[in-house]
Parts: C-alpha cells; sequence; structure tokens
C-alpha cells in the first residue's frame, strides 16, 4: 500500500480563526496550524501566498448552471413574472431545450465544476438530492437540509424531473429543526413578495433553522421579525440586481442594531439569473452593500456555514477536513486578496486533504497526496487538476466556457 504523505505549506498566510499563522499542515485533515512541518511531510513554499477556508455557496440550482443569463424582459416586479415567461421558452427555446436534454448528471457536474473552479469546497443546492448528486461529486454537496422552493411554485414542476416545490408548510414540518429549512421567500419588490413573510410567519414556519433565499421585498419591521425569530438569509445580489434592479436591504442586518441583526451567507443562484461564480458574486455584494472584504469573507464561510448547519465547513481549525484554497498575494489581507481573485488565480482548491485543482507549481502536493495531474486551462491560465476530473471535463457533452483539458 502506498501512503499519502502529509502537506506542509510555509511561508504562508493562513487565515485560521481571526489571526493570521505562517503554515498549516494538513493529511486528510488539517493537523497542525502555525507549526512547523515534520519528518517526511511535503513542503510546499507559498511565497507569501494566502491560504483561506475552502468556500461555502450557500445557494446554487447545480442543473441549471449551462445556459447564461435568461430573461424575457428588462425588469421584474416579481419573480413569478420570470417563471411565466421562462415557461414557454422551456419547449420553443431550442437553447433551453438542447440545454435540457443533456443527462442530468452532465448537467449537475458543470455545477459542481463552476463551483470547484472558484474555490466553493460545500454547496447548498436547491432543489431534490438527485440521486446523480450522490456519485463522484468532486466537492461536497450539502445532504441535511429540507426545502420548498417558494410559495409560487408548491404544486408546479421545479425540480429537473418536473418535482414539485413543494407545500411550504408542509416541507418545513418534515424538516427535522437542527436541519436548515431553505425557501425562495419575498422573491421581488411588488405586494405580492411583500406578503410573503407575514404568510410564512402565520404558517408558524419562521424559526431560527429557516433560511430565507433573496428577501428582496423585506422591510426593515420583517428584518426585525426575522431576527426575532433567529432564521438567516442567503443573499444573491447579482441574481437581485439582474431581475429587480435592487436587492435585499442588508445593509442593517450586519453589524448594527442587535433587534436587526441576521446571519447573511452569500449564494450565487444558478448561472439563469445569477453570476459567473461565488468570486463573481462577491464583488457584486460589494458593490451592491459597501461592506468590508472581511465581512463578506464571513458570508462565504463562518456565516455560510453556520446558517447550513455545517459546523466543520468555512474554517480552518485543527481536526477538521482539509478544505482550503490558496490564493496569491493579490493585497495585503486574505478577505480583499478573495475580492480581488478571479478563478484563474485561484492557486490551488484542496477538499478533504485532496487537491482538485491548482497551479502548476501545486504539482508536488498532487504527488504527496497520490492524486495524478493532467493539465488544464482555465480562462486561459495553464493549471493542473486530478486527471478523473479532467478526464469527466474531456468527456463532458456540455462546454464550460473557458475551461478545456489543454
Ligand atoms: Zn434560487
Amino acid at each position: 500500500m502506498i501512503w499519502a504523505n502529509a502537506v506542509s505549506l510555509v511561508n504562508a498566510r493562513v487565515a485560521a480563526g481571526d489571526g493570521i499563522a505562517e503554515s498549516i499542515r494538513f493529511s486528510s485533515r488539517v493537523l497542525s496550524i502555525g507549526e512547523r512541518p515534520k519528518h517526511g511531510d511535503t513542503v510546499l513554499d507559498l511565497d507569501g501566498g494566502f491560504v483561506v477556508p475552502g468556500l461555502v455557496n450557500a445557494h446554487d440550482h447545480l442543473e441549471l448552471n449551462h445556459y447564461g443569463r435568461i430573461k424575457g424582459r428588462d425588469r421584474y416586479d416579481n419573480a413569478s413574472g420570470w417563471i411565466a415567461d421562462m415557461a414557454p421558452r422551456l419547449s420553443a427555446d431550442p437553447v433551453l431545450r438542447n440545454g435540457r436534454a443533456h443527462p442530468l448528471i452532465e448537467r449537475v457536474f458543470i455545477g459542481a465544476l463552476k463551483n470547484l473552479l472558484s474555490g466553493v469546497t460545500t454547496v447548498a443546492h436547491h432543489n431534490p438530492f438527485y440521486p446523480e448528486l450522490r456519485r463522484t461529486m468532486p466537492i461536497r454537496v450539502v445532504r441535511r437540509y429540507g426545502w420548498a422552493h417558494s410559495f409560487l411554485l408548491e404544486t408546479q414542476p421545479a425540480g429537473a424531473r418536473g418535482e414539485p416545490g413543494g407545500d411550504v408548510a408542509v416541507r418545513w414540518r418534515a424538516t427535522p429543526s437542527d436541519a436548515p429549512f431553505v425557501v425562495h421567500l419575498a422573491e421581488g419588490i411588488d405586494e405580492n413578495a411583500r406578503a410573503e413573510l407575514p404568510r410564512l410567519e402565520a404558517l408558524g414556519c419562521l424559526k431560527s433553522n429557516t433560511v430565507l433565499v433573496h428577501g428582496v421585498a423585506i422591510d426593515e419591521d420583517g428584518w426585525r421579525r426575522v431576527a426575532r425569530a433567529g432564521a438567516g438569509l442567503v443573499w444573491c445580489p447579482a441574481s437581485n440586481a439582474f431581475l429587480f434592479g435592487r436587492t435585499a436591504a442588508v445593509c442593517g442586518l450586519v453589524g448594527g442594531d442587535a433587534a436587526c441583526r441576521v446571519t447573511v451567507a452569500l449564494g450565487t443562484d444558478s448561472r439563469v439569473t445569477g453570476s459567473l461564480d461565488l468570486l463573481d458574486e462577491l464583488r457584486a455584494a460589494r458593490d451592491a452593500a459597501g461592506f468590508p472584504p472581511e465581512t463578506l469573507m464571513r458570508m462565504v464561510t463562518t456565516d455560510a456555514a453556520t446558517l447550513l448547519r455545517q459546523p466543520r465547513a468555512g474554517r480552518l481549525c485543527v481536526g477538521a477536513p482539509a478544505d482550503l484554497v490558496v490564493l496569491p498575494r493579490l493585497a495585503d489581507q486574505p478577505a480583499a486578496a478573495l475580492l480581488d481573485a478571479r478563478r484563474r488565480d485561484v492557486r490551488l482548491v484542496v477538499v478533504e486533504g485532496r487537491p482538485l485543482a491548482g497551479d502548476p507549481d501545486c504539482a508536488p502536493i498532487f504527488q504527496a497526496r497520490k492524486v495524478s495531474p493532467r493539465p488544464l486551462r482555465v480562462d486561459g491560465a495553464r493549471k493542473i487538476a486530478d486527471s478523473g476530473l479532467v478526464r469527466r471535463i474531456a468527456g463532458s457533452p456540455i462546454a464550460e466556457p473557458g475551461v478545456s483539458a489543454a
């Protein structure tokens, strides 16, 4: 049997807890932070590069990332208008028809690849947990969750195989109180969107495990009630701007008045309305609300993990799975570097100690972890990636723009 070696990343700036450490050792788990390499470790000098926790994307629809952005008019008042515009196009528009004809396993792979290349190691998928998500997903997909699509699609198809969006109250009751219950809510700016939070409350479904996605129409008084319930928000500013020209009133929720404080995580939504990936979404969030980089970084690490009840995700600590991302020194602080990074800049993505994609100079890490790399191109940059992953990319009937087996 050939054992994989431990890896020590040295001369690094490791974002661990509130501080910065100079090194991190890992095998499948984080072995130590800030300690010297041990005999037998494979040691890589990062030349001041940052190590941050694997990112957590709190909202995506993994099967919907290969179409690009679609809408039928410039602005909507409610997601219902967009849904109504899309319905006839699903069969009439050749791009949508062909996109839907691909096997679901290929569609969700593109969703996973989108996330992986941007440094996401844990993603929350919104829709049924398809059997296709059990097999060969390169990153973690949150498995323990309750969901309903929205009040808009309770009895109408929402999933890839026409699964209904689900009765919100029934689904909420079926969700254990220690699992997140995720639902699109108040996705719009009109009276109907404003009525959804009171409706959720009247059903008794606004509780501490409730995770609202969008919340664009919720007003200050509504946010106070959300805060009082201990519920959270997944904020998708790029998608909101695309559909409605505005987003949720998040500024009051983070850091300000305690009575309004709500845990906010960032989500990309799918590319049908959302951003290219979570790195892009971070910049959309900064532009929409002006939060400092540290606040935004929490929304894709610790705060996202809190909302999704994933206590081992979103942080680097000894004993936790080695899910991490290496970034070049694009700025002085890790959060600022994250805000500057595009996916071609990401130096390495590691899931449970397994390097999946990175720069060619990370080859010794692949070797140490017994992962055989193959060349890959990402937006013109030369990369290497797990050969199994590159084979899947090369064999995929769906092309991911900018990505090819080199
Ligand atoms: Zn969504």
